[in-house]
């Protein structure tokens, strides 16, 4: 209950800190400059105190002057917008197999980025220790502050986002059935070794936050985030918020239950949604075709390695018009098709944005998706909109991201606090 903000008086200090969220979230949603006079007046506070609060977010650099507004009655006014340039994020994926780190600027705009193979010896399923993982992004993630010059800027902290069920108040991952990794604290852990603040969270739910903030989701209230990598997970977004749940697992979509006699799933149940269209059900069927021989294609394309065949191999396979891929693919969709019925008639969102590594092939596998939706769907419910993530295999990267930046726009003066320089804090 700690940020249970109900309760809590409503002194001059907090309405100060709760005005300067108001401005600063209408201009990160504006993405325009804007003019004093009319924050002034979507505000509706008086010009004085607009002004005081400008002025502090203008001492901290994350709002900065950019020009004159062309007015046709009166003066030009001041423009106004954030200072892209004012600090920087770092947003990290742990994944199966690999990990992503990107330093953005304030806008979210990605200045650095990798993608490293946390696989052994290229194989597909032979993944490297945890501790190896972990020491390889804290390699990485000091590379990227010394490659980008970050000491420079004010760091807001890292966003760090995985496959699994997060304690996202302690920065804690509970567990994680594909990474095979239980508990661990990794947020205390990297706030004590880099000296800045981390958020951690479910990759599914980071991203559903990351497309609302930025991508295909933008000012929509109501709509379910899919990434479909090695599992499948879900981020509900009801009514502009993500939904928790009572425990914060909600979403754990990839174990709906769609073929109860369907193959064996790492939960212990039968035919879960994930083992039908995850990713690695989609290499599975692949290998299967390749073997038989109905993908010749692709066999061309992967030669003898099958093993650690990728999503890119198969997209030009399905480009190529390899028969026995587009098939596969079109039956993924199938699959993925009856599934969102049943979620869009619980939930009737306005949106299902499709993401994570499976989204490289979505021409293939939504046309699918969306005929079954309306064959199946309820009357109400089967006008949904299902799009493709404006940042698709990086969907999940630029949560990461937005989790720090969510932080920052919903209590600016207390993170600002927790924001550093990191030449103050480098040993
Ligand atoms: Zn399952």
């Amino acid at each position: 209950m700690k940020n249970d903000m109900r309760f809590r008086a409503s002194d001059q200090y907090w309405v100060r800190e709760h005005n300067v969220g108001l401005l600063l979230n209408y201009l990160w949603d504006a993405e325009q400059p804007t003019t004093r006079p009319h924050l002034t007046k979507i505000s509706g506070l008086n010009k004085s105190t607009v002004g005081s609060l400008l002025e502090e977010m203008k001492s901290w650099q994350v709002v900065i002057e950019s020009g004159k507004s062309q007015s046709r009655t009166g003066r030009p006014g001041t423009l106004l917008s954030i200072n892209a340039d004012g600090g920087r994020i770092l947003g990290l994926e742990i994944a199966v197999g690999f990990l992503t780190l990107v330093m953005t600027d304030l806008r979210a705009r990605v200045l650095w980025r990798r993608q490293i193979s946390t696989t052994e010896d290229n194989k597909r399923l032979a993944v490297a220790s945890q501790s190896e993982v972990l020491g390889c992004a804290e390699r990485l993630i000091a590379k990227a502050i010394l490659e980008t010059d970050a000491t420079k800027h004010t760091m807001y902290g890292i966003g760090v986002v995985m496959p699994g069920l997060v304690d996202r108040e302690q920065g804690t991952l509970l567990s994680s059935g594909s990474l095979g990794w239980g508990l661990t604290p990794i947020g205390a852990l990297w706030k004590e070794h880099f000296g800045l603040p981390v958020v951690l969270a479910n990759e599914a739910k980071a991203s559903a936050l990351a497309e609302r903030m930025a991508g295909v989701a933008k000012g929509i209230d109501n709509f379910l985030y899919l990434s479909a990598g090695r599992g499948l997970g879900g981020g509900l977004v009801l009514d502009g918020k993500v939904y928790g749940g009572e425990e914060s697992f909600a979403g754990e979509i990839g174990h709906v239950i769609i073929d109860p006699d369907g193959p064996q799933c790492s939960c212990g149940s039968r035919g879960c949604w994930e083992q039908l269209v995850g990713v690695e059900a989609v290499f599975r069927r692949l290998h299967q075709a390749v073997t038989d021989g109905r993908a010749p294609k692709l066999l061309a394309l992967v030669g003898k390695n099958v093993d650690s065949m990728d999503m890119h191999q198969i997209l030009e396979a399905a480009q190529s018009s390899d028969q026995g891929v587009l098939d596969i693919l079109d039956d993924v969709g199938r699959v993925l098709g009856i599934g969102i019925v049943s979620l869009t008639n619980v939930l009737n969102p306005k949106m299902i944005v499709f993401g994570g590594e499976l989204s490289l092939v979505a021409k293939y596998v939504l046309p699918r998706a969306r005929k079954e939706v309306k064959e199946r769907g309820l009357a109400a419910t089967r006008s949904v909109d299902i799009q493709v993530s404006a940042f698709q295999f990086d969907a999940s990267v630029m949560g990461a991201v937005a989790l720090i930046l969510r932080e920052f726009l919903d209590d600016p003066v207390r993170w600002r606090g927790s924001a550093l320089h990191l030449e103050v804090v480098q040993h």
